[in-house]
């Protein structure tokens, strides 16, 4: 069995290792358009923040590709499927043959298509990261384009760097799609308070030398100008092929396009009408089709989304259908904008469908729990915003978690699986990371193992 992946992102290179993990002699062959090694995209934000360096970042390194047995070939983008002789051609003209393919070629960011465009950079790439880190250095004023998730992460890390930073971003509230217009608020006053100017509800017209134009002529001094305006997915291999593409390359449960032999992962791929933009999905899509692809029988069913946003000094927690109202479900609401707090939960029949936590995250692990596993929601509802007024025990505790509940949400861990590979020797946080990967995608997760791994040790009476 020949097996050719195309793209060597976190979706591509995570299902590499899977395919290897469960077969030892399938012959794999992957091709990635980026020069480097793969690495974890979304600590891309920490590089830029300066809290991690971009060798910190690497997913695999050259050496594993030998030692397992992968040909990997970098700086290498494939151009063309030939799904009569089943071979894929190279850019540069390479013809490698599969049984199998899968493209997961990802998301290209959106360019918007103003004049002087080119000045500007895009936050997608390590790359485009180490260039605005270039930049960054010689730079006096920075505007970042774009108030979502990646855009603030952005616009926060440069402030970090000592840049002042001015955020623009066309809707009416920041992060629109996860927050509702109180809570979009109450972060970017958080955002003004650590040194980044929002202006929100503005269209930007043009880049100049000197800086972004707004559509009113206003001018945004900037020597440095940061785009994050969203992605978008990479399906014109796929669409040549003449496989069926919407937004994204139509999949069913088992990950395969409309050709039983060709499947897309991660956020090329569009699985019941969803393409979904974070890292969760994709490595569950690469373990699902990983599993078909050496004869198991997994399905995926979609997945259920919390965003986290990684921002030194702001604590941001979305999950599901945050802008429901009071009309269509029952809605919980506590805000103290003088601390930057605001706090939501969306209940209906029952069951959490929605939440945001801004502020503070001592909600956040009893919240998700519900949100992931569609519970019914305790009465005492003060309790489950502000887990220090619960009446009755709130499990967000190491002690009270259940075993089922999810700890890491990138790679899907339960508490269960760490107290299992704590049984199994793990004694620390790195042990854990190695057998079960929780803590090696966003990274959010890290002290809710560390706590369990403390708890733990502390049950049996070994110091830590
Ligand atoms: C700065 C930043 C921060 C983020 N933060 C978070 C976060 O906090 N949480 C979260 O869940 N998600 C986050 N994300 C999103 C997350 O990184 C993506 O969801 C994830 O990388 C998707 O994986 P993928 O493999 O589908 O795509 P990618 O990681 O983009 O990989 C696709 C690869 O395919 C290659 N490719 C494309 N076409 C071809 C071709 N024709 N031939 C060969 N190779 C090709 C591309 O060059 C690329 O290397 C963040 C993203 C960014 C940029």
């Amino acid at each position: 069995m020949r097996l050719v992946v195309v793209g060597n992102g976190m979706a591509g290179s995570r299902l590499v290792s899977e395919v290897r993990t469960r077969d030892p002699h399938m012959k794999i062959t992957i091709f990635g358009a980026e020069t480097c090694q793969p690495y974890n995209r979304v600590l891309l934000s920490n590089v830029l923040a300066g809290s991690s360096r971009p060798d910190q970042v690497r997913l695999l390194d050259s050496s594993w590709y030998a030692a397992h047995n992968v040909e990997a070939a970098f700086g290498s983008a494939v151009a063309h499927i030939d799904r009569e002789t089943r071979h894929v051609v190279t850019d540069d003209g390479r013809r490698e043959p599969y049984d199998l393919l899968v493209l997961a070629t990802g998301s290209d960011a959106i360019v918007p298509p103003i004049p002087g465009v080119e000045r500007a950079i895009p936050f997608r790439t390590l790359d485009d990261c180490e260039r605005i880190m270039r930049d960054a250095d010689q730079a006096r004023r920075a505007v970042v384009i774009g108030g979502g998730l990646l855009g603030i992460e952005a616009a926060r890390g440069l402030a970090g760097r000592g840049l002042p930073v001015t955020l623009l971003h066309l809707a009416g509230h920041l992060m629109e799609r996860q927050l509702d217009v109180e809570a979009g608020e109450v972060l970017g006053e958080t955002l003004a308070g650590l040194g980044v100017e929002i202006r929100t509800g503005v269209s930007t017209s043009s880049v100049d030398d000197d800086g972004v134009r707004l559509d009113d002529g206003e001018l945004i001094e900037a020597d440095l100008v940061v785009l994050a305006c969203g992605v978008r997915p990479i399906t014109g291999l796929a669409a040549e092929a003449g496989l069926e593409v919407r937004r994204g390359v139509v999949v069913d449960d088992e990950l395969r396009t409309d050709d039983p032999s060709i499947f897309a992962i991660g956020e090329c791929a569009e699985h019941d009408g969803t393409v979904y933009g974070l890292v969760a999905p994709a490595w569950e899509q690469a373990s699902v089709a990983a599993d078909v692809i050496t004869g198991g029988k997994s399905l995926y069913h979609g997945s259920r989304l919390v965003t986290r946003l990684k921002a030194r000094s702001v604590e941001l927690a979305a999950m599901g259908e945050t802008h429901l109202t009071e009309e269509h479900a029952e809605v919980v609401r506590f805000s103290h904008r003088a601390r930057g707090t605001y706090r939501k939960l969306v209940i209906r029949d029952g069951r959490l469908v929605g939440a945001i936590l801004l502020g503070e995250s001592d909600a956040v692990g009893t919240l998700t729990q519900l949100f992931d596993r569609g519970g019914q929601v305790p009465g005492d509802r003060a309790g489950l915003l502000f887990p220090g007024l619960s009446s009755t025990p709130v499990a967000d505790s190491p002690t009270l978690m259940p075993d089922a509940a999810k700890v890491c949400q990138c790679n899907n861990v339960t508490k269960g699986q760490i107290r299992a590979c704590w049984e199994a020797g793990a004694r620390d946080v790195a042990g854990v990371a190695a057998a079960t990967r929780a803590t090696t995608g966003c990274g959010t997760c890290r002290d809710a193992v560390e706590g369990i791994v403390s708890w733990l040790c502390e049950q049996e009476g070994i110091s830590v």
